[in-house]
């Protein structure tokens, strides 16, 4: 019997151990996919640290995963081996529910998240189901595609589906794993960008990746600042502090949104400044994997890339500290032979 080598967590708060296993079949529905690269995302945590309920261990987790199918379960039929493809946060969905029905099958009743609710891509193979997996350009390596799994769709996806307009003021807070994403979509969208983060020394980056001002959220009140420019029409918060988040939405126009996609434990917001500026707050969830098809095929065409750091898939311990120390520059890719 043929067998792959994949990392998993044992029990809760285990760290990382690579065993070998057989290498799975596909089920009907799912293929299996040779995993080449997988990006390693905060939200592994949930795994690592037992911080989902429900989830079966021992699980191996990963859900920026990039690859090529290796073989397909039975009544599969719109896809072929040896297609390079992805999978993301979205572990795909039933198609039944009421809301699947309603088309909304990001909440799908199923709740499939891959690496948590299946295994992932820490591993040579995993299997996926076919509502999850997404087509990825030619142009793009697999450690290129990998981070855009995650956090590049949710970046791109929030932007896109937000009320901005080419030419609006958007502000990017942040500029980290997300962030630094979040800067180059709003930049190739059209949009006036805005970076704001602490300290000064991140202003050339900020430039760099597309923001025409930057905010030192240290030396300078951002709301105020934003204000001057006549205020953003959207601010993506990619932070996990709250009280960062709070303090921009003062810099919002009239209608504005304040976009949510970090996610500190609980945010502070003045009624008044939201009814008096008929703001909204609204959080985005990532997206399916014809959003993550769009998302790769936009990152290619305009030229947008994760900036990674990739370690061998042996590493996976190194890796994952590395990721959790925050000091990664800004996304951390495991690499399979
Ligand atoms: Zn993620
Ligand atoms: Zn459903």
């Amino acid at each position: 019997m043929k067998t792959m080598r994949v990392a998993q967590i044992p029990a809760p708060k285990g760290k990382f151990e690579i065993v070998e296993q057989p290498i799975p079949e596909p089920m009907p529905g799912t293929v299996r996919i040779k995993v080449a690269a997988c990006g390693v995302c905060h939200s592994d945590a949930l795994v690592k640290e037992g911080l989902w309920p429900g989830i079966q261990y021992p699980r191996v987790p990963g859900h920026e995963v990039a690859g090529t199918i290796d073989a397909v379960g039975e009544g599969v039929t719109r896809w072929k081996v040896g297609q390079r493809v992805g999978v993301g946060w979205n572990g795909g969905y039933c198609g039944r529910c009421d809301n699947c029905r309603r088309g909304n099958m990001f909440a799908c009743e199923t709740h499939q998240m891959t690496g948590i609710s299946f295994d992932g891509g820490y591993g040579e193979y995993m299997i996926a189901p076919v509502s999850a997996v997404a087509r990825f350009p030619d142009e793009l390596s697999p450690v290129d595609a990998a981070p855009l799994l995650c956090a590049g769709i949710t970046t791109f996806n929030a932007l896109r589906n937000s009320a901005a307009r080419p030419g609006d003021v958007v502000a990017v807070l942040g500029l980290g794993g997300l962030g630094h994403l979040g800067v180059q979509y709003a930049a190739k969208m059209g949009f006036k960008v805005v970076g704001i983060a602490r300290g000064k020394d991140k202003e050339p980056l900020a430039r760099q990746l597309g923001a025409s001002i930057y905010i030192d959220s240290q030396a300078q009140d951002p709301a105020a600042e934003l204000q001057k420019l006549g205020g953003a029409s959207v601010v993506i918060a990619t932070v996990t502090a709250g009280a960062a988040m709070s303090a921009v939405v003062g810099g919002l126009a009239a209608n504005g949104t304040l976009l949510v996609i970090g996610a500190p434990e609980s945010l502070q917001l003045s009624p008044g400044a939201l009814i008096g500026g008929q703001l909204a707050v609204k959080g985005w969830y990532s997206g399916m994997s014809i959003d993550s098809e769009d998302t790769l095929a936009f990152s290619a065409r305009t030229g947008v890339q994760s900036m990674n750091e990739t370690f061998p898939f042996e590493r996976v311990n190194e890796a994952y500290e590395r990721m959790m120390s925050g000091k990664a520059r800004f996304r951390v890719v495991l690499t399979m032979k």
